[in-house]
């Protein structure tokens, strides 16, 4: 029999479809003449009930203040839940605000976690001094491919283990199934930060993860004009960091915001196709040149976890995002970047627009990057929407200007 394919129901629903559906039916009127996209709703409050003295005001589940939930945060969150394959999903104001919404739920004083040694600088930071500092919490930092290191990181008081699956800026490849192997058995929450391998791409949840976060500012929204983030997984671990990050401590997303990100959300697998077909393309073109010093990609063979990644990621791809350096001084890198006529130098990934950021050796985080990156530094590039033609002229100019001396 075949299955009958039903927009409320996301589980009957393939990538595409759930991306342009998913949500749509959360909330809100769906007779003749109601409009057929969840509207914007800039309002603060919601009409209460006759008798609402006896109502329990911070309850999440009633539209009532913005704060607790709101229309447009109601259809992203179904949204996210279904493209994630996710039981629940809370949508917060940044992926910052999403990661450290899951630390200060669930780890308390006195508890430990394991952090993956390479990671967006935020969570660094979180772990090296607010958290630390604030909590009297203490992490570990370990190389996260190595998983004998992991295992004899955790303690009997190890409540977490946080990694990325490729990791910004490295792009280390975490193996999130041998992971969710270690952390299983010992009663510990593995939480991914999945920002660049958004789905179809990856969804950790389907090979252990307990909780998986988003900077829903990268790909998810993809546009570059609103910031976001999530966690999503079981609804016994989402709900606590809702009533309490959200609802106590007030990490909630604008509605604006949510409806941005809702509306970006809808050709997320067609744009993560072209930036990964793009990426890929530009790795090999960039490796080939002689004047490159390095390109880490993961779906280049010459990457040290080129074969997890393949095993994880199967033909969807390898992500859109690597880094690279040109073999010279600092001021060859930036005099790379300035002669970039389509690639724009500005932070950030996954936007439709190509990306790039010299990042240089000095700093607390780099003692754990690879050699040529502790070397050369590095220029991230999360490669856009823009033509491969025009991109890989962009870097051939670039490469002509920055190192004009040396022969091919
Ligand atoms: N996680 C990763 C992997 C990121 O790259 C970023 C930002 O670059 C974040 C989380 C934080 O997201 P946001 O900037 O939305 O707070």
């Amino acid at each position: 029999m075949t299955t009958r394919p039903d927009r409320t129901d996301p589980a009957s629903l393939g990538e595409a479809t759930l991306s342009v559906h998913g949500g749509n039916s959360s909330v809100g009127d769906h007779g003749e003449g109601a409009a057929i996209r969840v509207p914007i709703t800039m309002a603060n409050s919601y009409h209460l009930p006759y008798d609402p003295s006896t109502m329990d005001w911070s309850n999440p589940e009633h539209l009532t203040y913005t704060r607790n939930t709101g229309v447009n945060q109601i259809a992203l969150q179904d949204k996210l839940a279904a493209l994630e394959h996710g039981e629940d999903a809370l949508a917060l104001a940044s992926g910052v605000a999403a990661l450290h919404a899951v630390f200060f739920t669930h780890v308390n004083s006195g508890d430990h976690v394991v952090v993956s040694d390479t990671t967006y600088e935020a969570t660094y930071k979180l772990w090296t001094s607010l958290l630390p500092r604030k909590y009297g919490i203490t992490a570990t930092f370990v190389d996260i491919t190595d998983l004998d290191a992991v295992a004899a990181a955790i303690r009997p008081n190890t409540r977490l283990i946080a990694t990325e699956v490729i990791a910004n800026p490295t792009t280390k490849v975490a193996d999130i199934p041998a992971l969710a192997e270690l952390t299983r058995s010992r009663g510990v929450i593995l939480m991914v930060d999945s920002t660049f391998t958004p789905p179809p791409l990856f969804r950790p949840l389907e090979h252990g993860a307990d909780l998986v976060v988003h900077s829903l500012t990268k790909y998810v929204n993809g546009h570059g004009d609103a910031m976001g983030g999530a966690v999503i997984g079981r609804a016994d671990l989402v709900e606590p960091i809702r009533a309490e990050a959200m609802v106590d401590v007030g990490g909630v997303i604008s509605p604006f915001n949510a409806w941005l990100i809702m509306r970006g959300s809808v050709t997320l697998p067609l744009r993560l196709h072209q930036h990964q077909a793009s990426a890929a393309r530009l790795a090999e073109f960039l490796a080939a040149d002689p004047r490159i010093a390095y390109v880490a990609y993961p779906g280049l063979a010459s990457h040290p976890q080129h074969d997890v990644a393949t095993r994880l990621f199967g033909e969807r791809g390898s992500g859109g995002i690597m880094a690279f350096a040109l073999k010279g001084d600092a001021a060859v890198q930036n005099r790379f970047v300035a002669a970039l006529r389509v690639i724009t130098s500005a932070v950030s990934v996954g936007h439709d627009e190509s990306l790039i950021v010299h990042v240089g050796t000095s700093g607390p985080r780099v003692a754990a990057y690879p050699e040529p990156f502790r070397e050369y530094g590095h220029l991230r590039f999360s490669v856009g929407l823009e033509d491969v033609a025009d991109l890989r002229a962009d870097l051939a100019a670039a490469l002509d200007e920055a190192l004009p001396h040396v022969a091919r």
